[in-house]
Protein backbone atom coordinates (compact mmCIF):
# COMPACT_ATOMS: atom_id res chain seq x y z
CA UNK A 1 0.00 0.00 0.00
CA UNK A 2 1.29 3.53 -0.97
CA UNK A 3 1.66 6.10 1.59
CA UNK A 4 1.38 10.37 0.82
CA UNK A 5 4.25 12.79 2.91
CA UNK A 6 2.93 15.59 2.43
CA UNK A 7 -1.09 17.28 2.01
CA UNK A 8 -2.97 20.54 3.73
CA UNK A 9 -5.95 20.96 5.93
CA UNK A 10 -8.02 23.54 6.84
CA UNK A 11 -5.38 24.57 9.63
CA UNK A 12 -3.50 26.06 6.37
CA UNK A 13 -4.93 26.30 2.80
CA UNK A 14 -6.35 23.31 2.13
CA UNK A 15 -9.98 22.64 1.86
CA UNK A 16 -10.38 19.05 3.97
CA UNK A 17 -10.42 19.45 7.72
CA UNK A 18 -7.65 18.00 9.12
CA UNK A 19 -10.00 14.92 10.77
CA UNK A 20 -11.07 14.57 7.41
CA UNK A 21 -7.64 13.20 5.70
CA UNK A 22 -7.89 10.00 7.87
CA UNK A 23 -10.87 8.28 6.43
CA UNK A 24 -9.82 9.70 2.78
CA UNK A 25 -6.84 7.68 3.17
CA UNK A 26 -8.27 4.91 4.09
CA UNK A 27 -10.54 5.05 0.83
CA UNK A 28 -7.73 6.01 -0.88
CA UNK A 29 -5.87 2.41 0.48
CA UNK A 30 -3.12 4.63 1.92
CA UNK A 31 -0.64 2.66 4.76
CA UNK A 32 0.22 6.56 6.08
CA UNK A 33 -0.03 10.06 5.47
CA UNK A 34 1.84 13.14 7.00
CA UNK A 35 -0.45 16.47 7.54
CA UNK A 36 2.38 19.13 6.44
CA UNK A 37 0.48 22.21 6.99
CA UNK A 38 2.37 25.89 5.89
CA UNK A 39 3.26 27.34 8.94
CA UNK A 40 1.58 25.76 11.76
CA UNK A 41 1.34 22.56 13.69
CA UNK A 42 -2.45 23.80 14.54
CA UNK A 43 -4.05 20.39 12.78
CA UNK A 44 -1.78 17.44 14.30
CA UNK A 45 -3.47 16.30 17.22
CA UNK A 46 -6.92 15.91 15.31
CA UNK A 47 -5.78 14.48 12.33
CA UNK A 48 -3.29 11.79 14.59
CA UNK A 49 -6.28 10.49 16.54
CA UNK A 50 -8.52 10.45 13.25
CA UNK A 51 -6.00 8.25 11.85
CA UNK A 52 -5.38 5.93 15.35
CA UNK A 53 -9.14 5.44 14.41
CA UNK A 54 -9.12 4.66 10.94
CA UNK A 55 -5.83 2.46 11.55
CA UNK A 56 -3.69 4.53 8.87
CA UNK A 57 0.22 5.51 9.92
CA UNK A 58 0.44 9.13 10.79
CA UNK A 59 3.54 11.24 10.50
CA UNK A 60 2.79 14.46 12.16
CA UNK A 61 4.59 17.26 9.70
CA UNK A 62 5.01 21.03 8.98
CA UNK A 63 5.89 23.03 6.22
CA UNK A 64 7.96 25.85 6.55
CA UNK A 65 8.53 28.46 3.46
CA UNK A 66 11.94 30.02 3.82
CA UNK A 67 14.38 32.66 2.01
CA UNK A 68 15.30 31.53 -1.10
CA UNK A 69 17.59 34.62 -1.62
CA UNK A 70 19.81 33.65 1.43
CA UNK A 71 21.14 30.53 -0.60
CA UNK A 72 21.20 32.06 -4.43
CA UNK A 73 23.10 34.65 -3.83
CA UNK A 74 26.75 33.33 -4.08
CA UNK A 75 25.76 31.96 -7.30
CA UNK A 76 27.14 33.74 -10.16
CA UNK A 77 24.52 36.06 -11.66
CA UNK A 78 22.60 34.89 -14.55
CA UNK A 79 20.16 37.18 -16.67
CA UNK A 80 18.26 33.96 -17.44
CA UNK A 81 17.37 33.26 -13.29
CA UNK A 82 16.19 36.25 -11.79
CA UNK A 83 17.18 35.34 -7.99
CA UNK A 84 13.49 36.45 -6.88
CA UNK A 85 12.47 33.54 -8.81
CA UNK A 86 11.81 30.06 -7.42
CA UNK A 87 10.48 29.23 -3.40
CA UNK A 88 11.85 27.50 -0.81
CA UNK A 89 9.76 25.17 1.56
CA UNK A 90 11.04 22.81 4.08
CA UNK A 91 9.14 20.17 5.41
CA UNK A 92 9.64 19.10 9.10
CA UNK A 93 8.38 15.10 9.32
CA UNK A 94 7.67 13.65 12.81
CA UNK A 95 7.52 17.02 14.49
CA UNK A 96 6.49 17.22 17.89
CA UNK A 97 3.08 19.35 17.77
CA UNK A 98 4.00 21.58 20.79
CA UNK A 99 7.38 22.24 20.47
CA UNK A 100 8.52 25.72 21.54
CA UNK A 101 10.55 26.91 18.76
CA UNK A 102 8.03 26.04 16.14
CA UNK A 103 6.01 27.30 17.82
CA UNK A 104 8.17 30.77 17.56
CA UNK A 105 8.80 30.14 13.82
CA UNK A 106 5.06 30.00 13.57
CA UNK A 107 4.05 33.37 15.35
CA UNK A 108 6.69 35.21 12.83
CA UNK A 109 5.65 33.22 9.79
CA UNK A 110 1.94 34.62 11.16
CA UNK A 111 3.77 38.20 11.41
CA UNK A 112 4.89 37.72 7.89
CA UNK A 113 1.23 37.01 6.73
CA UNK A 114 -0.32 39.82 8.31
CA UNK A 115 2.28 41.93 7.14
CA UNK A 116 2.43 40.67 3.19
CA UNK A 117 -1.17 40.20 2.52
CA UNK A 118 -2.52 44.01 3.19
CA UNK A 119 0.54 44.73 0.67
CA UNK A 120 -0.97 42.35 -2.59
CA UNK A 121 -4.75 43.35 -2.10
CA UNK A 122 -3.17 47.05 -2.56
CA UNK A 123 -1.63 46.04 -5.51
CA UNK A 124 -5.08 44.38 -6.79
CA UNK A 125 -6.92 47.41 -5.63
CA UNK A 126 -4.11 49.58 -7.92
CA UNK A 127 -4.82 47.40 -10.70
CA UNK A 128 -8.63 48.12 -10.56
CA UNK A 129 -9.28 44.89 -8.93
CA UNK A 130 -12.05 46.09 -6.43
CA UNK A 131 -11.60 43.75 -3.18
CA UNK A 132 -11.22 44.31 0.40
CA UNK A 133 -8.93 42.14 3.02
CA UNK A 134 -12.21 41.85 5.09
CA UNK A 135 -13.41 39.78 2.22
CA UNK A 136 -10.17 37.45 2.86
CA UNK A 137 -10.54 37.22 6.29
CA UNK A 138 -14.08 36.78 6.22
CA UNK A 139 -13.37 33.83 4.23
CA UNK A 140 -10.63 32.53 6.29
CA UNK A 141 -11.87 32.60 9.62
CA UNK A 142 -15.28 31.18 7.97
CA UNK A 143 -12.80 28.23 7.62
CA UNK A 144 -11.50 28.74 10.93
CA UNK A 145 -7.54 29.04 9.48
CA UNK A 146 -4.80 31.69 11.10
CA UNK A 147 -2.96 30.99 8.09
CA UNK A 148 -4.32 33.30 5.65
CA UNK A 149 -2.61 33.15 2.39
CA UNK A 150 -2.59 33.80 -1.51
CA UNK A 151 -5.15 30.61 -2.28
CA UNK A 152 -7.68 32.10 -0.08
CA UNK A 153 -7.12 35.40 -1.81
CA UNK A 154 -7.40 33.62 -4.78
CA UNK A 155 -10.70 32.33 -3.91
CA UNK A 156 -12.12 35.68 -3.44
CA UNK A 157 -11.51 36.54 -6.93
CA UNK A 158 -12.71 33.23 -8.19
CA UNK A 159 -16.21 34.19 -6.20
CA UNK A 160 -16.08 37.87 -7.37
CA UNK A 161 -15.65 37.00 -10.89
CA UNK A 162 -12.35 38.52 -11.76
CA UNK A 163 -11.04 34.93 -12.92
CA UNK A 164 -12.02 31.73 -13.73
CA UNK A 165 -9.61 29.46 -11.54
CA UNK A 166 -7.48 30.03 -8.62
CA UNK A 167 -4.76 28.22 -11.08
CA UNK A 168 -5.93 31.79 -13.42
CA UNK A 169 -5.54 33.97 -10.11
CA UNK A 170 -2.04 32.89 -9.58
CA UNK A 171 -0.91 33.13 -13.36
CA UNK A 172 -2.64 36.13 -13.55
CA UNK A 173 -2.07 37.95 -10.25
CA UNK A 174 -0.48 36.47 -7.62
CA UNK A 175 2.46 34.01 -8.56
CA UNK A 176 5.66 35.03 -8.41
CA UNK A 177 6.59 38.00 -10.03
CA UNK A 178 3.14 39.00 -11.31
CA UNK A 179 1.63 42.07 -11.04
CA UNK A 180 -0.08 41.90 -7.65
CA UNK A 181 2.56 39.37 -6.06
CA UNK A 182 4.69 40.59 -2.71
CA UNK A 183 7.19 38.72 -0.98
CA UNK A 184 7.22 37.43 2.63
CA UNK A 185 9.75 34.80 2.91
CA UNK A 186 12.71 36.14 5.00
CA UNK A 187 13.25 33.47 7.47
CA UNK A 188 16.82 32.32 7.08
CA UNK A 189 16.58 28.40 5.70
CA UNK A 190 19.16 27.39 9.03
CA UNK A 191 16.28 28.42 11.44
CA UNK A 192 13.65 26.81 10.15
CA UNK A 193 16.18 23.93 9.94
CA UNK A 194 17.02 24.41 13.26
CA UNK A 195 13.27 24.42 14.75
CA UNK A 196 12.15 21.14 13.19
CA UNK A 197 15.45 19.38 14.75
CA UNK A 198 14.54 20.98 18.19
CA UNK A 199 11.08 19.41 17.57
CA UNK A 200 12.42 16.15 16.90
CA UNK A 201 11.80 16.29 13.32
CA UNK A 202 13.59 15.59 10.15
CA UNK A 203 14.41 18.75 7.79
CA UNK A 204 13.30 17.54 4.09
CA UNK A 205 13.54 20.28 0.91
CA UNK A 206 9.62 20.21 -0.19
CA UNK A 207 9.11 20.13 -4.27
CA UNK A 208 13.04 21.14 -5.63
CA UNK A 209 11.29 21.96 -8.63
CA UNK A 210 10.15 24.97 -7.28
CA UNK A 211 13.41 26.35 -6.52
CA UNK A 212 13.97 26.81 -10.59
CA UNK A 213 17.36 26.06 -10.23
CA UNK A 214 18.73 27.23 -13.78
CA UNK A 215 20.89 24.13 -13.61
CA UNK A 216 21.99 20.77 -12.20
CA UNK A 217 24.83 22.60 -10.82
CA UNK A 218 22.77 24.78 -9.12
CA UNK A 219 20.76 22.47 -7.96
CA UNK A 220 23.42 20.85 -6.76
CA UNK A 221 24.90 23.73 -4.83
CA UNK A 222 21.57 24.89 -3.03
CA UNK A 223 21.11 21.37 -2.11
CA UNK A 224 24.65 21.09 -0.81
CA UNK A 225 24.10 24.48 0.99
CA UNK A 226 21.20 23.01 2.80
CA UNK A 227 22.48 19.84 3.96
CA UNK A 228 25.05 21.79 5.10
CA UNK A 229 22.70 23.69 7.21
CA UNK A 230 22.06 19.93 8.78
CA UNK A 231 18.98 19.10 5.67
CA UNK A 232 17.81 15.63 6.25
CA UNK A 233 16.57 14.60 2.76
CA UNK A 234 14.68 15.26 -0.44
CA UNK A 235 11.03 15.41 -1.52
CA UNK A 236 11.64 13.18 -4.62
CA UNK A 237 8.09 12.48 -5.64
CA UNK A 238 5.65 15.02 -5.91
CA UNK A 239 2.65 16.48 -7.61
CA UNK A 240 5.29 18.99 -10.20
CA UNK A 241 7.74 16.45 -10.64
CA UNK A 242 7.95 13.84 -14.30
CA UNK A 243 9.04 10.76 -13.91
CA UNK A 244 12.87 11.84 -15.32
CA UNK A 245 12.75 14.46 -12.15
CA UNK A 246 11.72 11.83 -9.71
CA UNK A 247 14.71 10.21 -10.77
CA UNK A 248 17.08 12.98 -10.79
CA UNK A 249 16.12 14.19 -7.64
CA UNK A 250 16.95 10.30 -6.37
CA UNK A 251 19.93 10.27 -7.49
CA UNK A 252 21.21 13.85 -6.22
CA UNK A 253 20.28 12.26 -3.01
CA UNK A 254 21.80 9.25 -3.28
CA UNK A 255 24.92 11.31 -4.01
CA UNK A 256 24.74 13.73 -1.16
CA UNK A 257 23.53 11.45 1.48
CA UNK A 258 20.24 12.44 1.94
CA UNK A 259 16.68 10.26 2.99
CA UNK A 260 13.88 10.69 0.47
CA UNK A 261 10.53 11.55 0.87
CA UNK A 262 7.39 11.83 -1.45
CA UNK A 263 4.28 13.22 -1.31
CA UNK A 264 1.12 14.57 -3.25
CA UNK A 265 0.87 18.35 -1.66
CA UNK A 266 -3.14 17.39 -1.63
CA UNK A 267 -5.00 20.71 -0.75
CA UNK A 268 -8.52 19.16 -1.54
CA UNK A 269 -10.52 20.87 -3.64
CA UNK A 270 -8.56 24.57 -4.18
CA UNK A 271 -6.14 22.01 -6.54
CA UNK A 272 -7.12 19.44 -8.85
CA UNK A 273 -4.30 16.99 -7.41
CA UNK A 274 -5.43 13.91 -6.10
CA UNK A 275 -5.02 12.03 -2.20
CA UNK A 276 -2.09 9.28 -2.42
CA UNK A 277 -1.78 10.68 -6.47
CA UNK A 278 2.23 10.10 -6.57
CA UNK A 279 1.95 6.30 -5.35
CA UNK A 280 4.88 6.81 -3.03
CA UNK A 281 6.22 3.26 -1.93
CA UNK A 282 5.45 2.43 1.48
CA UNK A 283 8.61 1.56 2.04
CA UNK A 284 9.69 5.52 1.63
CA UNK A 285 7.63 5.90 4.82
CA UNK A 286 9.24 2.92 6.66
CA UNK A 287 12.94 4.10 5.69
CA UNK A 288 11.75 7.63 7.04
CA UNK A 289 10.54 6.33 10.23
CA UNK A 290 13.85 3.97 10.79
CA UNK A 291 16.32 6.61 9.87
CA UNK A 292 14.09 9.35 13.17
CA UNK A 293 14.07 6.57 15.48
CA UNK A 294 17.69 5.81 14.76
CA UNK A 295 18.41 9.54 15.20
CA UNK A 296 19.50 10.28 11.85
P1 LIG B 1 1.44 31.76 0.37
O1 LIG B 1 2.04 30.84 1.37
O2 LIG B 1 0.33 32.57 0.93
O3 LIG B 1 2.45 32.59 -0.36
O4 LIG B 1 0.75 30.83 -0.74
C1 LIG B 1 1.49 29.78 -1.31
C2 LIG B 1 0.57 28.65 -1.69
O5 LIG B 1 -0.16 29.00 -2.84
C3 LIG B 1 1.30 27.39 -2.06
O6 LIG B 1 1.57 26.59 -0.97
C4 LIG B 1 0.31 26.71 -2.95
O7 LIG B 1 -0.64 26.02 -2.19
C5 LIG B 1 -0.38 27.85 -3.64
N1 LIG B 1 0.16 28.13 -4.99
C6 LIG B 1 1.37 28.63 -5.30
N2 LIG B 1 1.50 28.78 -6.62
C7 LIG B 1 0.33 28.37 -7.17
C8 LIG B 1 -0.19 28.28 -8.51
N3 LIG B 1 0.55 28.65 -9.56
N4 LIG B 1 -1.42 27.78 -8.67
C9 LIG B 1 -2.18 27.41 -7.62
N5 LIG B 1 -1.76 27.47 -6.35
C10 LIG B 1 -0.53 27.94 -6.12
ZN1 LIG C 1 -0.43 25.50 0.00
FE1 LIG D 1 5.13 23.90 -0.76
FE1 LIG E 1 2.66 21.89 0.43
Amino acid sequence: MPCDLHMHSTASDGTDAPEALAPLAKAAGLEAIALTDHDTTAGLPVCAAACQAAGVGFVPGIEISADITALKSPLPPSSTEPIRLGTLHILGLFVRHDDAELERIHQRLLAARLERNPRIIANLQALGVAIEYDEVLELTQSLGTRIVGRPHIAQVLVKKGYVKTVQDAFARYLGEGKAAYARKDTLAPRLAIEAIHHAGGLAILAHPMQLRAGSAAQLEHIVTRLKDLGLDGLETRHSDHAAADVERYQKLAEKLGLLVSGGSDYHGSRKSIPLGGQNVPAAVYENLRQAWRAGF
